[in-house]
């Protein structure tokens, strides 16, 4: 009889599209493992918002597999060790899994193949990081050129449907109540409930984006209207893979390319970690190691809290912490206002999405940061600005993203809910509005945040 077959689940948590479990279950019967490491990735261990996630994406793959006769078996520590223990177990040395690229994630790998027979696949990412390259050989570290030279191996292969598995006799598991993953302080779940998370989820959410995708060109940017996917802390999760997602949005007009580029662009992040490991930690270019921020715990925690006084922002910092995402022109918004008006680090930022953030990505999150910042190695300029004001009345015109947000603002005419500080005493009077009591005055102002950001930057150039 063949050897049982260790699948070790990691941020790869379905059943289709999934080569380790397909290889896994040709080869033998299988033992499904998921390996809980908080040692590895040190303080990037999986954040607050992220372990709610991981519970019911658990629950979700467990009760998949108990369907078609076998179980899930969890395991706290690091994988190398606890993976050995199943092994042990099991009668089993076969270990596969899906090859992931973030710094710990490569560590433990090379841990688990030292000790058992791992064999890693691919299918995380559209195609293989490292595999997409210059004619000189070399890996891009610009988007634009990233992306044709990717299309070029696209599409990726078909998806595969989930396997016939066979299931050995499992070991012993950890009972997952006892991880205590739900219990974030405070707790955010309740805002929560928007999102389904597992496999049939992540599939659900790929329905409903479809039949809006076509308008995603246009609509994208507009942070009350639901015309983006939302997919991210599925396809972060591994809950559905990105070739999945690739087929269904296939060939649908305009709208379907400009979201594959999207998609894309998850697949050059991962490649950015391969070069630059450290991404989460260190700017890119060196210029902005020694840049003069300020320390200034009062206004992180108001942007923190989306108590600014800049509605947009403010909008956008209270949908994070109730929902645990935020829309994407949003993220882009707040993180300006933290690094340029507020001028603290972009990694306060940074650490605040990675706890607050159902999505949070190593890979997708420290490029985001440094785009945003200047100091990634493909970026916006750092004097690129954003008003935010002006970013709200384009991409929020009615007020609708604020006035859901932001409830004591909702009543402000749609010319004033932008900028509150420069409506009349009347209309605030109206609105029930008042400055500084029902809703904060801008904590800094704009002209003199911008004037300062810049002479920081004028610093670093020397
Ligand atoms: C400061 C900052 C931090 C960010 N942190 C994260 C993060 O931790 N995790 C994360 O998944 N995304 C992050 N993003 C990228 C982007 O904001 C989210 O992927 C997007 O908002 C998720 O919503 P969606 O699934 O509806 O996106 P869609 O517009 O529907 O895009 C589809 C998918 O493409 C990928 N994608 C889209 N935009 C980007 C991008 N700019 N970079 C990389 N991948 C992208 C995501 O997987 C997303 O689910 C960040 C962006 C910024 C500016």
């Amino acid at each position: 009889m063949a050897e049982p077959q260790i699948i070790w689940f990691r941020n790869d948590l379905r059943l289709a599209d999934q080569a380790a479990v397909r290889a896994a279950a040709a080869a033998g019967p299988v033992i499904a493992v998921y390996v809980l490491d908080d040692e590895t990735p040190g303080k990037w261990r999986i954040g607050a918002a992220q372990r709610w996630w991981l519970h019911y994406s658990l629950v979700a793959l467990a009760a998949d597999l108990k369907k078609m006769g076998g179980a899930l078996v969890l395991r706290r520590g690091r994988p190398a060790a606890e993976l050995a223990a199943v092994a042990k177990a099991a009668n089993a040395t076969a270990v596969h899994a899906l090859h992931h690229y973030e710094p710990w994630a490569v560590t433990e790998e090379a841990a688990v193949a030292k000790v058992l027979d791992l064999t890693l696949h691919d299918g995380a990412y559209l195609a293989p990081p490292g595999t997409t390259k210059s004619g000189s050989g070399t890996p891009y570290r610009i988007f634009t050129p990233f992306w044709n030279a990717l299309q070029h191996a696209m599409p990726p292969g078909d998806p595969e449907p989930a396997p016939m598995i066979r299931f050995a006799k499992p070991p012993k598991s950890d009972d997952l109540d006892d991880w205590k993953l739900l219990a974030a302080d405070p707790d955010w779940s309740g805002g929560f409930d928007v999102w389904t998370p597992g496999e049939a989820g992540a599939h659900a959410a790929l329905d409903t984006f479809a039949d809006v995708a076509a308008d995603y060109e246009h609509g994208r940017n507009y942070p009350a209207k639901p015309l983006t996917s939302r997919l991210s802390p599925h396809l972060h999760h591994g809950e559905i893979s990105p070739a999945q997602v690739w087929a269904a949005i296939s060939g649908r007009g305009e709208g379907p390319v400009s979201y594959r580029r999207e998609i894309g662009w998850r697949d050059f992040a991962i490649n950015i970690v391969q070069q630059f490991p450290r991404l989460g930690d260190e700017p890119n270019r060196p210029q902005f190691a020694d840049f003069p921020f300020r320390d200034d715990p009062k206004g992180l925690r108001a942007w923190q809290r989306g108590r600014t006084g800049y509605p947009i922002v403010d909008a956008g910092m209270r949908q994070l912490w109730t929902t645990g995402w935020m829309h994407n022109r949003v993220r882009m918004i707040v993180a300006s206002f933290l690094t340029k008006h507020l001028l603290i680090d972009w990694r306060h930022g940074e650490r605040w999405f990675w706890d607050c953030l159902v999505d949070a990505d190593y890979g997708n999150n420290s490029l985001g940061w440094q785009w945003i910042m200047g100091s990634g190695v493909d970026s916006s300029p750092f004097n690129r600005i954003f008003t935010p004001v002006g970013q709200s009345e384009k991409f929020d015109g009615g007020g609708a993203y604020i006035r859901e947000w932001v409830p004591e603002l909702a009543k402000l005419p749609d010319d004033a809910i932008h900028a509150p500080w420069d409506a009349s005493p009347m209309a605030l009077k109206a609105a029930g509005v008042d400055l500084g009591k029902t809703y904060p005055h801008p904590i800094v102002d704009h002209a003199k945040a911008r004037a300062r950001a810049l002479a920081a930057y004028a610093e670093t150039k020397g």
